[in-house]
């Protein structure tokens, strides 16, 4: 027998908040209640038949049986290039300025990896997606959180950022439309963003995996259309939300050369690409007409409506979301964000996610996904509506 230990970096990982929660909806189910899950941020809604059809196709071809170039196929890159100038008119060189991911969550993870030295500060915006601060301890770096609140429209406050912090930066991590509040920023906090990384030599890495998940015709901006934010940073990309493809694991990072170089080396070392197959099928779904993303983005219009209306309507104090497929949604007083949700699932056979699970400022609220049918939102809400 050996002795086998777990390495000090995974030692060091934040407790998983959400276990407890899993094991609570796996003894729900297997007692067979009808529950109503609200706390998956993955679409119900299957991958448009043209991307399928296209990738039945290219998985025939065999030269898509072989390794794929680490940074992607070039047209694939073209793709994206394009899909950016169309959507957000900005620029992109298809072979220096993209490269291919393995979902964004596999970029946002290796990033630390390639520009930050053990000791080095990386600033995480909380609640957040738990792959910046978990990248950021991989490498070795030091999490700084910027606390997202309400009162500052859920961005971070550059100002109570201490300077001595500010100095030990090396990465700031950004996400808008954001994951789990729901809120978007405009070019204006961009713009402060980059002024601060041009000041004490930061990179940007901005996660818009939402970008295209937006309501009431309420376009967000991407951060490459700020002036300026291609010579500090780059900007994290899937087509897991937009085309819902979470599962074929494909995203993109793009924007300045040198940051996405640095990315490229890491994963030249670590992994060998995306499946071609799947890339063929990812030009077709760049290519996607508007008209299919408008039919999906209604679903989830009709869906936040039945949830924002149906919660005001119990005295809950909930922001309309603007964008993504989340809805933050403020506890009721004598609960805290963990005793709601166990309350929830215990009583109404709903279930949502802690907020203090994507961070301690997430206290005070709960994160419902509209990862279900209308019908079911309501339902939800009626149930909510009897154990209050
Ligand atoms: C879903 C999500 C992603 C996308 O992950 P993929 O690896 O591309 O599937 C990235 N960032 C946030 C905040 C997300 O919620």
């Amino acid at each position: 027998m050996i002795n086998i230990r777990l390495a000090d970096r995974v030692k060091t990982l934040p407790p998983y908040l959400f276990a407890t929660i899993d094991k609570m909806k796996q003894d729900a189910l297997s007692k067979g209640i009808d529950l109503i899950d609200l706390s998956i941020g993955d679409p119900d809604i299957p991958t448009p038949s043209h991307i399928v059809n296209a990738m039945k196709k290219a998985v025939e071809n065999p030269a898509h049986h072989r390794y794929p170039s680490y940074e992607g196929m070039l047209s694939y890159r073209q793709a994206v290039a394009d899909w950016y100038k169309k959507r957000f008119n900005v620029s992109l060189d298809p072979k220096t300025e993209v490269l291919s991911l393995i979902g964004s969550k596999e970029g946002i993870g290796h990033i630390p990896l390639a520009f930050v030295n053990p000791g080095d500060v990386v600033l995480v915006p909380s609640p957040g997606y738990p792959v910046y601060p978990v990248g950021t301890l991989f490498a070795g770096g030091e999490p700084h959180i910027m606390p997202l609140v309400e009162g500052n429209g859920f961005l971070p406050d550059f100002k109570t950022i201490p300077e001595d912090i500010l100095k030990r930066a090396k990465l700031m991590f950004l996400n808008y439309p954001n994951n789990p509040t729901a809120a978007n920023a405009s070019e204006g906090f961009f713009k402060e963003a980059i002024a601060l990384a041009e000041k004490y030599n930061i990179i940007i890495c901005h996660d818009a995996a939402y970008s295209e998940m937006y309501y009431d015709n309420e376009k967000p901006v991407s951060f490459l259309e700020v002036e300026g934010a291609k010579d500090v940073g780059i900007e994290f990309h899937s087509l897991s939300k937009t085309y819902n493809m979470t599962g074929w694991r494909i995203g993109f990072a793009v924007g300045n050369k040198e940051v996405i170089a640095g990315l490229g080396k890491i994963k030249s070392n670590l992994d060998s690409g995306v499946f071609q197959a799947v890339q063929e099928a990812s030009i077709v779904a760049l290519q996607t007409d508007d008209s299919i993303l408008s039919d999906i983005r209604k679903v989830y219009q009709d869906r936040r409506d039945a949830l924002y209306e149906g919660l005001r309507g119990l005295g809950i104090q909930a922001n309309k979301p603007k964008a993504t497929f989340y809805s933050w949604t403020k506890v009721p007083k004598d609960f805290d964000s963990t005793k709601f949700t166990t309350h929830l699932l215990e009583k109404a056979g709903v279930l949502g996610t802690p907020g203090v699970g994507f961070g301690a400022p997430g206290e005070g609220y709960i994160r419902f996904a509209l990862t279900q049918p209308v019908e079911r939102i309501k339902e939800a809400v009626e149930r909510i509506k009897k154990v209050l």
